[in-house]
């Protein structure tokens, strides 16, 4: 295996093993777990999915059927909405849960403050959803807050910026001088001019996906692993009416029929509109994140600066990660490491933090943001996302969520499926900001018990 692809998926190979996200069909050299679940205990399911089962039932008379592709942080926050309000679900997911942009990301929980000043409103989701993920995602999160620090005149300057950006999104900040914040964490860069607290925190990606998929299953939600969507089905009246996929683990292909389908496959939401021709201009918009193998600091470290690359260095568990660049490609499947780009991180990471200098870089991983957007580049598209009701294109049964962060997965899984039941005239309101999620452990627990 190539070096450089090696590092790409270092992120979810530490987890999950081999992974097989990118094996083509009928070239899956690993058998794992879940596949030989899903031959033996998925067989039953997976019948009662195929052609014509669910597409004559009427949901006036029994639960509507959701399937939702892609099971990231959307899709699974999506599929525990669903539940809750009384779908039938199931989640079709080409790799595991988590395989795509989720399992590889910073691990931030932003407070906004990365967002307050270029785009206002990403910045009140992320405070608004912060404070919700807190309460529900306890087990998921390290409530360790961050500092914003400023290291030169310029960085002083922003911080006129910073106050008033973070009033306006309603991010409680604290002014700290230079020996407060040195204070709180003695391996900042003695050269620090300023710094402000920040409600950050850091999540652990794949225990958040974990979290709201044990959630969904907990409430009736299959979950189809390693099942890639490769064909959307509609009507002769332009009306979708279920998917056609590819069995991974046996190569077989068959059909998924339900009420609604709803695409989060974040980065390859334009690829599955596609398939039936439907327009959603996202961009696979991929950064880079360096692991050092050494935790340096309690609290985020984020440069004052507006949005740029390597601004944020957070600690994960016994690590500390800096990232990120931004910047565009065709193919969200197809990421190259560019050298140049690990040794800017470095440089960034040293700037915020010396002491990453004497520490052994211990990797590095990359993925692709699903931005929104066609005539802006790279760091102008906005971090807040875009929930598409097809019907405006002709179809109906089919709605794209994507854009957005990790951070506000369980807002995008709101306005989807307050979409999803106006659409289908359904009356029943949201209330996963209300209550825990179950524990992520529990997700695999209930396949063992079968
Ligand atoms: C470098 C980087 C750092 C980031 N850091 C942070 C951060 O610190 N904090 C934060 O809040 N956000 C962060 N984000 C943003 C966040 O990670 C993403 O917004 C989020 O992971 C997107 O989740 P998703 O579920 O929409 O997409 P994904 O996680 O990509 O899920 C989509 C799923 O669809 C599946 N899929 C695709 N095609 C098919 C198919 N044909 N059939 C079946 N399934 C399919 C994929 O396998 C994938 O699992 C970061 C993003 C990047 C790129």
């Amino acid at each position: 295996m190539p070096l450089v692809w090696r590092l790409v998926t270092g992120m979810v190979w530490m987890t999950y093993g081999k992974t097989g996200v990118r094996t083509k069909p009928g070239n899956l050299p690993w058998l794992r777990m879940s596949e030989r679940n899903f031959i033996i205990n998925g067989k039953r399911q997976l019948q009662e999915h195929l052609i014509g089962l669910r597409s004559k039932r009427s949901y006036m008379n029994s639960k509507p059927h959701a399937i939702v592709i892609g099971a990231g942080f959307t899709g699974c926050a999506i599929a525990y909405d669903l539940a809750l309000r009384g779908f039938d679900v199931s989640v079709v997911e080409r790799g595991e849960i988590s395989s795509g942009t989720s399992g590889r990301t910073h691990g931030l929980l932003h407070s906004g403050g990365r967002y307050c000043v270029t785009d206002v409103e990403a910045g009140i989701e992320c405070i608004q959803e912060n404070i919700i993920l807190r309460k529900i995602a306890k087990q998921c999160i390290e409530y360790n807050g961050g500092l914003f620090v400023a290291l030169s005149e310029e960085d002083l300057e922003y911080a006129v910026r910073f106050e008033k950006g973070a009033e306006e999104c309603g991010i409680p900040i604290d002014k700290l001088t230079p020996a407060e914040a040195i204070n709180l964490e003695p391996a900042l860069n003695p050269k620090v001019l300023l710094a402000y607290t920040v409600p950050d925190g850091a999540f652990d990606p794949l225990r958040l996906a974990f979290a709201f998929a044990a959630s969904a299953k907990q409430l009736g939600a299959q979950f189809f692993t390693y099942t890639n969507v490769v064909n959307i089905i509609i009507d002769g009246q332009r009306r979708v009416v279920g998917i056609e996929v590819n069995g991974r683990a046996n190569d077989r292909n068959y059909e998924f029929r339900g009420d609604v389908v709803i695409n989060a496959t974040g980065a390859w939401a334009g690829a599955i509109a596609d398939l039936i021709g439907l327009p959603v201009p996202i961009v696979p918009t991929p950064g880079v994140m360096v692991a050092y193998d050494q935790r340096l600091t309690n609290r985020v470290i984020n440069r004052l600066v507006e949005p740029s690359d390597g601004d944020i260095l957070l600690p994960q568990r016994r690590m500390s990660v800096i990232g990120t660049t931004s910047f565009e490609v065709e193919d969200a499947d197809y990421i190259p490491v560019v050298e140049d780009q690990v040794a800017q991180m470095y440089k960034c990471a040293c700037e915020l933090v010396p002491a990453v200098a004497n520490t052994k870089q211990r990797g590095v991983y990359m993925s692709a943001r699903p931005l929104i957007g066609e005539a802006l580049k790279g760091r102008s598209l906005t971090r807040t996302f875009k929930c598409y009701d097809h019907a405006e294109d002709g179809v109906e049964g089919m709605v794209t969520i994507t854009g957005g962060k990790a951070t506000t997965c369980r807002a995008m899984a709101e306005k989807t499926v307050d979409l999803v039941c106006k659409k289908l005239g359904i009356n029943e309101v949201c209330t996963t900001a209300n209550q825990p999620l179950a524990s992520y452990r529990t997700y695999y627990q209930e396949q063992v018990a079968k």
